[in-house]
């Protein structure tokens, strides 16, 4: 599944090829996404020009000279720039043709969406209740320690909660503990101040280095062969049960919260 960083590295590839470029055609092969594509998107969008791209948590937001574009890119989503003439393949659902390429949406398990909208996009039901992004200012000691004095919850579940803070998945969130030296069940109400300040940077951290490592392999998103994953990372927990931790060498033992294994140092996080 695309996580936030790899969603931010397909908006800066894809960015360049696709400012102030006309849409020209809409090809739609497949509108059963999540939500039904709009019927009459072609009519709509067609003639605009894409003003900017930006994200907000895991959306791609296209604001076109009128209109907004949403995107999501769902469990298996892909966009790729590829050259006007490409033959399409399976599961490539729909295509946005611009004067000398297209923009093309693939997705095998069809979890992704394509929602117009010509209201303010922040607004939209999607994106009206989500919590802060990780990178911005907002996201701040402050921040974590009010929402944590309040939570009922284990700290790993507040810090999936996209109520709270968009984007920290799981790999992340076991990361930024495993750096803060954070138990995954401890209790939210339990944590300090200067301990979400650790957590906070260490999430912001996690999340800096995969978008960097997403950097890397930014040429896969528009060369037609794009295979966005999990970004190569040096991940110090996330699926090392078993191993031996890199600061003490206990062996990480694993659990499992809201039905998602959690992997942890039994002596450096308690
Ligand atoms: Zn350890």
């Amino acid at each position: 599944m695309p996580e936030l960083p790899e969603v931010e590295t397909i908006k800066c590839g894809i960015t360049p090829h696709l400012i102030k470029q006309t849409i020209q055609h809409v090809i739609v092969r497949q509108r059963q996404l999540r939500w039904p594509i709009a019927a009459d998107l072609h009519r709509t969008i067609a003639g605009q020009t894409i003003q900017a791209i930006t994200r907000r948590s895991k959306y791609l937001i296209v604001k076109l000279s009128k209109d907004y574009l949403i995107i999501h890119l769902g469990m298996s989503g892909r966009l790729q720039i590829v050259p006007t003439h490409t033959p399409y393949q399976k599961h490539d659902h729909v295509d946005f043709k611009f004067a000398n390429h297209c923009l093309r949406y693939h997705d095998p398990r069809r979890f992704g969406a394509i929602v117009w909208t010509d209201h303010d996009p922040k607004q939209h039901p999607l994106l009206s209740t989500l919590g802060v992004e990780p990178l911005t200012d907002a996201f701040n000691a402050d921040y974590l320690y009010t929402h944590a004095q309040r939570s009922k919850s284990p700290i790993k579940n507040l810090l999936m909660n996209a109520k709270i803070v968009v984007g920290i998945g799981n790999i992340y969130a076991a990361e930024s503990l495993f750096l803060s030296n954070i138990h995954p069940l401890c209790s939210s109400k339990q944590l300090s101040h200067t301990q979400c300040q650790q957590l906070v940077s260490a999430a912001k951290q996690t999340l800096l280095a995969a978008i960097a490592a997403g950097g890397t392999t930014l040429k896969d998103f528009y060369n037609g062969e794009g295979k966005p994953g999990y970004f190569q990372q040096a991940l110090q927990v996330y699926g090392r049960d078993g191993q031996a931790c890199v600061r003490c060498k206990s062996r990480l033992e694993k659990l499992i919260l809201q039905q998602r294994s959690t992997v942890y140092c039994p002596s450096c996080q308690n």
